[in-house]
């Protein structure tokens, strides 16, 4: 099974994925994740990404398709995948199409988890994340057991710089103009979940669609 994941920032995209993923097996495939892992790492890419990531910007098109295009020679792609926070823009989305008709697969499921502008500020404003293992807490759906400590691995939460109030507004911004178009490109393709309800009633909306 093939699954693109849409939504603005904190919708709950990546707390979904994990669970989609474990569920039916299939690897998660966040460029935000892989971005971050670049920069920790040190890399060229990291090094070339780190300032559009602190300012909430988009990392230019043809690195991120570069990243997607090695990630999807990797053996466990064989079977399907889901792409979270990939396709952001309408050129990624083009390349991604051109991608699929090469490797003669394509997309079952695009799945867009809608959350209104006034709801996403305070959803992030409240979102730790783990910095040796990626787990993603929030203090409003899901609170680490112990104050400020991942449940996961028991290294310290701490808040992303681009989570902080000044960047989200502009990472909220990109969004509408830069990624909310392709929900018009994919159009008909579309199912759409609210976003709004809990962790759990989103989930059960996802696997309707995806059963
Ligand atoms: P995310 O974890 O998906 O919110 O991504 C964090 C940051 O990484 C974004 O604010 C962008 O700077 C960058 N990023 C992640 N995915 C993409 C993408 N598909 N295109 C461009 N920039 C991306």
């Amino acid at each position: 099974m093939r699954v693109i994941l849409l939504g603005p920032p904190g919708c709950g995209k990546g707390t979904q994925a994990e669970i989609i993923c474990k569920n039916f097996e299939i690897p998660h495939i966040s460029t935000g994740d892989i971005l971050r892992d670049n920069v920790k790492r040190g890399t060229e890419i990291g090094s070339r990404a780190k300032s559009f990531m602190d300012s909430g910007s988009l990392v230019p098109d043809e690195i991120i398709i570069g990243m997607i295009k090695d990630r999807f020679s990797e053996d466990d792609c064989k079977n399907g995948f889901l792409l979270d926070g990939f396709p952001r823009t309408i050129a990624q989305a083009e390349a991604l199409d051109k991608l699929l008709k090469k490797m003669k697969i394509h997309i079952d499921y695009i799945i867009n988890i809608d959350v209104p502008d006034e709801n996403i500020i305070n959803r992030i404003s409240k979102r730790l994340s783990c910095s040796n293992c990626g787990d993603v807490y929030n203090l409003m759906f899901k609170k680490p057991k112990k104050e400020m400590v991942c449940d996961s691995c028991g290294f310290k939460l701490h808040q992303r710089d681009d989570d902080k109030e000044e960047v989200i507004r502009n990472r909220l911004e990109v969004y509408r103009k830069q990624t909310a178009p392709l929900i018009q490109y994919y159009n008909k393709k579309i199912m759409n979940v609210d976003g709004q309800q809990s962790i759990n009633e989103v989930t059960k909306d996802i696997l309707k669609i995806l059963k």
